[in-house]
């Protein structure tokens, strides 16, 4: 059996316990993993600290070529990176390879970004006390990050926080899914080739819940970046004392269909928003508002897309949706369709389990209180609704406690404007669904859906601090 170790202080590092990583698809053993517990958090944060050093003393130019390295070394490795995640998330291999292109361009826009960290002159005489002066700001590294990431998009989220943590002179602690350590821990040996000095990168896999709070609560870290669950979200920045905190968390993504040229095209891209990767992704679309002119056509034409996803293996090319990442979140996504059944709402289409797979299903409701509409759904299923006014639509998307994106499909240049205006989320996508994602633009959510943005450059703003200087002339 392949048996992994850590990355602390630039040694491969075992632990005393270990567990068994499983293929969510067939259950098989894949890896035996090592548990950190607190010694190898300490040892990690010793070695952070040292890293972080190491990482002041380089130059931009020097930052910015080995995440150009790394970029290129993910480009070489793109099939065996992508079988990674076909094994350890049951990611079918067209999403997987979609995921190592966006990984690399992901960190290419940090080795651009590397050599654009800058400050700005201030007119200090614009106050009278400030006359005879000269001011600028400059940015500097935070020093030690800890990242603890999730399982969906186990190699480029962990790019999102390494990338813009590297560019700006950072050290990292990395913390990724249970789930998924194998992308974790490859990452870091193309960083090792790359020459990232170290101890810059270190890397602890495990359970959240047994070394979440050390990582979080210790006074070396400067920063956490969390991407994950609202509850694993909340706790985090309970335990997090006065450090800098970003939350990528989840939602309830949803889109308006109020016009459309070509609804036919409108459907199957919100079947591909609600079940790539069996809508295990933070902007899957889970909730539709449609205009009640389109209503029944729409329904027709998304079902129909529905069917005609492919199950199966996800190192198979043709297969289309696979097992999600737990039996038991399957089992969970089971009891939700079943509580809107009882509640009156019409399965259109899928609606059975089998084993870890639940099949691509659409619900049609009026009812908006479902636990499968409020609750972040996290599977394969999509709750359609229709609406007679254009403010019952802005609403309804509101009427939420989430906010990361929503897509509104509209022909009228007016509602789009006024959608912009009014949707309380952090991102508005007009004509396209929501989970629209590109790796430089602005990303985060508002409400339960997290703090702080990611998006190179809106990142490295968030990993280092603005220093102010002063000049007496
Ligand atoms: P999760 O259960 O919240 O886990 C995320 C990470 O937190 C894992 O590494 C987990 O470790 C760790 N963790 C668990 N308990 C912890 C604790 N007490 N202290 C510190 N860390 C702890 O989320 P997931 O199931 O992996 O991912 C799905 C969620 O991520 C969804 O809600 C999704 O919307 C969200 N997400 C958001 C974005 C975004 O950008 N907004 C992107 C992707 C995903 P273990 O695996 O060991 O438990």
């Amino acid at each position: 059996m392949l048996s992994k170790k850590m990355l602390i202080g630039g040694q491969w590092i075992d632990s005393k316990r270990h567990y068994e990583l499983r293929s969510p698809y067939n259950g098989q053993v894949i890896a035996r993993i090592p548990l950190a517990d607190r010694g190898d958090i300490e040892k990690a944060l010793a070695s952070a600290e040292q890293g972080a050093k190491a990482m002041r003393l380089l130059t931009s130019h020097e930052r910015s070529a080995i995440l150009e390295k790394v970029a290129q070394l993910f480009q070489e490795r793109a099939e065996q990176c992508a079988a990674i995640l076909a094994n350890e998330a049951a990611k079918p291999l067209k999403a997987a390879r979609a995921e190592i292109a966006r990984t690399i361009e992901t960190y290419k826009f940090a080795a651009e970004e590397a050599k654009r960290i800058h400050g700005e002159t201030i007119p200090l005489d614009a106050a009278k006390s400030g006359a005879g002066r000269f001011g600028y700001t400059k940015r500097e590294p935070l020093g030690v990050i800890a990242a603890i990431t999730p399982f969906n998009f186990p190699f480029n989220l962990v790019a999102h926080k390494l990338g813009p943590a590297f560019a700006a002179g950072n050290a990292v602690v990395l913390k990724p899914a249970s789930q998924t350590p194998l992308s974790a821990l490859m990452t870091a040996q193309l960083f090792a080739e790359a020459g990232l000095p170290a101890g810059a990168l270190n890397v602890v896999t495990g359970s959240g819940s047994e070394i979440g709070d050390v990582l979080v609560q210790d006074a070396r870290v400067k920063m956490i970046t969390f991407t994950g669950s609202a509850e694993v979200g909340r706790r985090i920045k309970e335990q997090a004392g006065l450090k800098r905190v970003t939350l990528e968390l989840g939602s309830n993504s949803a889109v308006i269909i109020d016009s459309a040229e070509d609804l036919e095209a409108v459907a199957a891209r919100c079947a591909e928003g609600a079940f790539s990767f069996a809508g295990q992704v933070c902007i899957s679309v889970q909730r539709i508002f449609v205009q009640e002119r389109l209503f029944e056509s729409f329904v027709e034409l998304l079902t129909e897309r529905a069917k005609r996803l492919v199950y199966g293996d996800p190192h198979e090319d043709t297969t289309d949706i696979s097992a999600l990442i737990h039996t038991r979140e399957a089992e969970r996504i089971e009891r939700w369709v079943a509580e809107a059944a009882d509640a009156g709402a019409r399965i259109a289409c899928g609606g059975r389990r089998e084993g870890g797979y639940y099949e691509p299903t659409v619900i049609v409701s009026r009812e908006r209180n479902l636990t499968i509409s409020c609750q972040e759904a996290f599977g394969p299923v999509v709750v359609v609704d229709h609406y007679h006014d254009w403010d019952e639509a802005i609403s309804a998307v509101n009427d939420s406690a989430y906010g990361l994106q929503a897509g509104v499909y509209t022909t009228s240049i007016s509602k789009a404007f006024d959608a912009v205006e009014r949707l309380e989320v952090g991102g508005v996508i007009i004509n396209d669904i929501p989970t629209f994602r590109v790796d430089h633009m602005p990303y985060g959510g508002v409400k339960n859906s997290g703090l702080g943005k990611e998006g190179i450059k809106y990142s490295i703003e968030e990993m280092s601090e603005l220093k102010f200087v002063s000049f007496k002339l």
